[in-house]
């Protein structure tokens, strides 16, 4: 998954770092797909983000059978 990276925070309008800096990692992006500094993030963001990652782990072990 690409983060879908734009130039601001979504919801401080904090300018995001250059994607190739250590700051750029702490960046997330939401359900909506919009960008969220780590300042803004919520919650509910991080449980999403574990979902997704989640998500992830199952596509990755897919082929077992059930
Ligand atoms: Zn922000």
């Amino acid at each position: 998954m690409t983060h879908p990276m734009h130039e601001h925070c979504s919801r401080c309008r904090r300018p995001a770092p250059p994607q190739d800096s250590k700051e750029f990692m702490d960046w997330e992006a939401t359900e909506d797909g919009l960008p969220v500094c780590p300042g803004c993030l919520t919650l509910l963001d991080e449980q999403y983000m574990d979902e997704a990652v989640m998500d992830l782990a199952d596509e990755a072990t897919g082929d077992e059978p059930r």
